[in-house]
């Protein structure tokens, strides 16, 4: 990795991103308790969380190729996979995925950089820039009129019908799910070093950004592995596009979309704009999941005119939904009576509070400057009062 993508040197050819110590977001009353941003806004390559587990499973696609065409060399050096004789074999095949953008990037960005084809299937609300960014990298990016589970479904059917193809599911891939869980236990070394507890007296609150479910959810997975009952752990979601939600709130209705509840899919977090939850990650978050809270679309560019101007962060407006998580659990009945009964009252000002920023870095200026300017002006009128 570190010959394809010298940006990686920092970690030693690992993609990981900084804990980074800040201030607590905006619009709390009475916080407790220390705040962090784990900051997948800045992971290399895809600028997002999808890095983690696109990656994995493009390399995992990658090695049982290699396997399977005797490519890996007597050393067992995986340097030989950046050879012309490497490449002439995986030139045949094709990597397919359906994405609203981020996690497109993630699996063109690798899969062309290790010379596979690429095709990523783009819903209706991927940014115009992400499909750039990959056609400059030479993927095909294909686009749709409709909604992200119509882009993965088109994309599935392609490759079912392509013996060379090998498509991506999100809504399904164990593979991507356990590169995502692999975050929490380097959060656990990161913890370590800063010597910052998680334990029955320092209880750990995370709050990620959900679309599908399964980046959210792998990490999830991951850190009840590592911190079981000392980690609580709560998804975000927008208003309407809370699939996840629906879906927990209705078990005996499987595949049950956010249209059939009346909520319309429109919503700038592209990266959240999901209709339907990933079963897999519904049923591994069933047991693990504290809670999950919604916003209105105005709280993203608020949070993200806020992380820019109090810690000098950049991120897209989906990573700001994190922002929303301790607002619902200081701010409303809701949050306090989770509070009260894990017992959890008397112990706060010990607790850690670890936001999860999860994308941004690749966001172009005049984009970005929309955002912060849309942010500067609802930032006056949301927190003004508190
Ligand atoms: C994809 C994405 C998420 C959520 O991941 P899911 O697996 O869809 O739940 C959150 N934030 C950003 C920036 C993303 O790209």
């Amino acid at each position: 990795m570190l010959k394809l993508f010298p940006e990686l040197v920092e970690h030693d050819g690992l993609i990981e991103s900084d804990l980074l110590s800040v201030g607590a977001p905006p619009g709390l009353h009475q916080p407790q308790g220390t705040f962090w941003i784990k900051a997948d806004h800045a992971l290399p390559i895809a600028g997002s969380i999808k890095a983690r587990g696109g990656i994995h499973e493009v390399l995992e696609f990658v090695e049982n190729l290699a396997y399977k065409h005797g490519l890996i060399v007597d050393d067992g050096s995986y340097l030989s996979l950046d050879s012309a004789k490497a490449k002439a074999v995986f030139r045949q095949y094709k990597v397919a995925v359906g994405s609203t953008g981020n996690l497109g990037l993630s699996i063109g960005i690798i899969s062309a950089a290790l010379g596979l084809q690429a095709t990523v299937h783009m819903s209706v609300e991927a940014k115009q820039w992400k499909k750039s960014r990959l056609r400059a990298n030479g993927v095909t990016v294909l686009e749709y009129t409709g909604d992200y589970a119509q882009a993965v479904e088109a994309g599935r059917l392609e490759a079912a019908e392509d013996p060379y193809a090998y498509f991506v599911d999100d809504e399904k891939s164990v593979s991507l799910f356990a590169g995502y869980a692999v975050a929490a236990s380097r959060l656990q070394q990161q913890l370590h070093k800063k010597n910052i507890p998680v334990d029955a007296q320092h209880p750990l609150f995370v709050y990620l950004p959900c679309g599908v479910g399964g980046a959210p959810g792998g990490v999830v997975y991951g850190l009840k592995h590592v911190f079981g009952k000392h980690a609580h752990c709560f998804f975000v979601e927008p208003q309407q596009s809370s699939c996840f939600l629906v879906q927990m709130q209705h078990p005996e209705h499987e595949g049950i979309s956010v249209y059939d509840v009346g909520q319309n899919n429109q919503t700038e977090a592209d990266g959240l704009a999901v209709p339907a939850a990933s079963l897999l990650a519904i049923d591994a978050m069933r047991s693990r999941l504290s809670g999950i809270a919604t916003m209105a679309d105005e709280y993203l560019f608020a949070d993200l005119y806020a992380l820019q101007s109090n810690e000098g962060l950049k991120v897209e407006p989906s990573a700001a939904a994190a922002c929303s998580g301790p607002r619902a659990l200081f701010n409303t009945t809701q949050g306090r009576q989770y509070i009260e009964a894990n017992g959890l009252g008397d112990i706060l000002d010990n607790a850690n509070h670890i936001l999860w920023t999860t994308g941004g870095l690749f966001v172009p200026p005049d984009e970005y400057h929309e955002y912060l300017a849309r942010g500067a002006t609802v930032n006056q009128q949301i927190f003004a009062a508190s």
